[in-house]
């Protein structure tokens, strides 16, 4: 008898090597070795960024499918080699953990799954929804993982969705330089504009597909459907060779993260938060070229910051003034006894106008009037007309500010962040096949 089986892993590498999705690629090829019904692509879900104890991009993975009942003690044991084998054990902050679920995902779980997105959440929670679910779970040493392998069970990407194709490199090679040709990217880029995401930096012509670290991606490229992702990646020259690659469904590119509108009384440290309020004191540029301003939404007020790095947003930031109307993505992080808010997207919804009380205008030579003395009206200081019956006048200045989304640039994006062009393009529904989905 077939049962349905939901494999989560998570807490599996360190900044010294590893990658969780890379046990999960090497699943994929032990599994469909093993014969089993796969009900989706690998997931690749990123939790709440604003952890402080994520390694890098707080990253979990799940493995989805049908096999016989009499293989499940298999599918775990060969899961077990692979973790213990592939994760960063050896580093005491590492704790990886597989958990394993039997039947269909319930609310519950997709609940669990928001909450690991968008806040903090306790261990002791996921240990309790594990047990009332009946998730079998593999600790190898703190159960802290199980809030990422639980996640990752319970976010199956019945909203909104993206692909990533990743590639990885030989043993022999991590830890050493990528070596990618960066004119084969930059092809790619071109050919698949619009279907893919993220590929270069447009302002520094970094490539962004390769990683910097010591896991072993060689590269990864995301985009809207996995045929555009495999055709990217058929694009790319690489002079090293290419041990594996497989294609995730994802969370990232979504803002998955961003959908709970928060108010500044309830934000508690590390939650991610849209906010709405009122720019209440000038924006003021700190050591570093970091922006901070003030927003008050009635319930309370909060620094908010945009940091150096995140490029064109820090100059939007800027060009605010107190009294302008925005909407705010971010998180909140704890800083000098107070909270503030990492700001990751501005929605301008009103830029309040600013005007100047001036002198008037010669109507006759288009020169600045001077005032002629207390009562006594306007002179012009070229032609020598005088108006006695003129007074000052209110300019509207210009803003340079107009309402609208700004968006940090592609290098400064999380994994989670929704480029500009993936707005209206949101997708859901079920898992459309496209083959090869993994090699080997
Ligand atoms: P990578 O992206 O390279 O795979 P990582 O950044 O995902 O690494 P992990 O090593 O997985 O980092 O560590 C993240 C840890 O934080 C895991 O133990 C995970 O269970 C836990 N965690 C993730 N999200 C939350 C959350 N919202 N609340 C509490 N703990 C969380």
């Amino acid at each position: 008898m077939n049962v349905k089986l939901h494999l989560g892993i998570d807490d599996t590498d360190s900044m010294k090597g590893g990658c969780t999705t890379y046990i999960a690629a090497l699943l994929v090829y032990e599994y469909s070795k093993l014969g089993v019904s796969w009900m989706d692509y690998p997931n690749l879900v990123r939790l709440n960024p604003n952890i402080p104890w994520k390694t890098r991009g707080n990253g979990a993975v799940s493995l989805r499918f049908e096999v016989d009942k009499s293989m499940i003690d298999d599918v775990v044991d060969v899961a077990l080699k692979v973790i213990e084998k592939e994760s960063m054990i050896d580093d005491e902050n590492v704790d990886p953990v597989l958990a394993v679920y039997r039947g269909c995902i319930t609310d519950e779980l997709r609940r669990f799954a928001y909450l690991a997105e968008t806040e903090v959440v306790d261990v002791e929670y996921a240990l309790k929804l594990a047990d009332s679910l009946g998730v079998a779970r593999w600790v190898f040493r703190n159960p802290r993982g199980l809030v990422g392998a639980l996640a990752a069970i319970g976010e199956d990407l019945r909203g909104d969705y993206t692909y990533e194709l990743i590639a990885y490199r030989t043993f022999s090679m991590r830890g050493k330089p990528r070596m990618i040709d960066p004119g084969s990217v930059i092809a790619m880029d071109e050919a698949t504009r619009g279907e893919t995401y993220a590929n270069i930096d447009p302002e520094t012509g970094r490539i962004l597909v390769t990683p910097r670290g010591m896991d072993p991606v060689l590269y990864g490229i995301r985009g809207e459907t996995p045929e555009a992702v495999y055709r990217a990646h058929r694009f790319i020259k690489s002079y090293e060779e290419v041990e594996r690659w497989v294609i995730f469904r994802s969370n990232q590119c979504t803002d998955a993260h961003l959908k709970s509108k928060r108010t500044i009384s309830s934000l508690k440290p590390y939650v991610a938060a849209v906010l709405e309020g009122v720019v209440s004191d000038r924006p003021r540029i700190i050591p570093g070229g970091h922006v901070i301003f003030k927003l008050s939404d009635g319930t309370g007020t909060i620094d908010c910051a945009v940091y150096e790095p995140t490029g064109r947003l820090r100059v939007i930031a800027s060009k605010l003034v107190d009294g302008d109307r925005v909407r705010v993505y971010g998180g909140v992080k704890p800083f000098d006894k107070g909270l503030t808010f990492n700001i990751e997207k501005i929605e301008v919804l009103e830029a309040r106008a600013i005007t100047r009380i001036m002198n008037p205008l010669c109507p006759y030579c288009g020169r600045r009037m001077k005032s002629a003395g207390l009562g006594k009206g306007f002179r012009c200081g070229r032609c020598g007309f005088r108006d006695r019956g003129s007074a000052k006048i209110e300019i509207y200045m210009d803003r340079d500010l107009k309402p609208g989304l700004y968006l940090p640039p592609p290098r400064a994006f999380r994994h989670l962040t929704k480029p500009i062009e993936r707005y209206g393009r949101e997708k859901t529904g079920g898992v459309v096949w496209f083959y090869p989905w993994h090699e080997p």
